[in-house]
């Protein structure tokens, strides 16, 4: 089956049928080429219903996890994203075409470089791209209307929720190494609010306020 065709069935059984149901983001992930922010070497598994391999331990997340955080997120097309752990690249591409500006930000200059020149390469224009530790958040461009991590720590690092704008909403994964909760952050009157959306598996957080420090 060709790539286009293998999106198509992710897009229906990994996404539509399992409850994805906003439009735009079925419509995103029927856009953005998955396949060609994954290494030569797990090809294959490029729209499989799993984590796949992206190099330097690291991995592009199973795209309904994807998906649900999207959701969770309530992306309107005004608002001004932050992501931390751009990895592949992946899941700046389609925050891109879901909102207005994207600010990503990953901590391995190997993956930060090939996502960004990558990206570039699609033609994308509202993605500003920092290498560095997330957990500090970008402070020169807050407060963002919406955060994601896609890397797995503790407790909510206290700058990110500093950084989150009134009303604003956060989606990340908390726990341990081993297993964790992907966690709704709204806040309201400047106080948070936290909810359980389900339980899953990321690779750590590396930072200051993150579940590692680096080595
Ligand atoms: N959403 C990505 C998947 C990222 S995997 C995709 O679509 O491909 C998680 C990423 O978070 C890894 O690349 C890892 O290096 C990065 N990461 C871990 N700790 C970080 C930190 N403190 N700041 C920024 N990035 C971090």
């Amino acid at each position: 089956m060709d790539k286009d065709a293998l999106r198509t069935l992710m897009v229906d059984e990994q996404l539509h049928r399992r409850g994805i149901k906003n439009k735009k983001i079925l419509d995103a992930f029927a856009t953005v080429p998955r396949h060609r922010f994954i290494p030569q070497a797990s090809q294959n598994s490029a729209y499989a219903d799993h984590p796949v391999a992206i190099g330097e331990n690291q991995t592009i997340s199973q795209p309904y996890i994807v998906a649900l955080m999207l959701e969770y997120l309530e992306i309107i097309p005004k608002d001004r994203i932050l992501e931390i752990g751009t990895g592949s690249g992946y899941q700046t591409a389609l925050l891109e075409i879901l909102s207005h500006q994207v600010y990503t930000i990953e901590r391995i200059p190997i993956l930060a470089k090939r996502a960004e020149s990558f990206l570039q390469e699609l033609n994308t224009s509202s993605i500003f791209f920092r290498t560095g530790d997330g957990t500090l958040g970008w402070p020169e461009y807050a407060p963002f209307d919406k955060i994601i991590v896609s890397a797995a720590t503790r407790e909510i690092p206290l700058p990110l929720i500093e950084q989150l704008g009134e009303d604003g909403r956060m989606v990340l994964p908390l726990g341990d190494s081993f297993s964790q909760m992907l966690t709704l952050v709204e806040k309201k009157r400047g106080s948070i609010e936290t909810t359980d959306i389900c339980g899953c598996v990321f690779v750590p957080l590396v930072g200051g306020f993150g579940l590692m420090q680096p080595s």
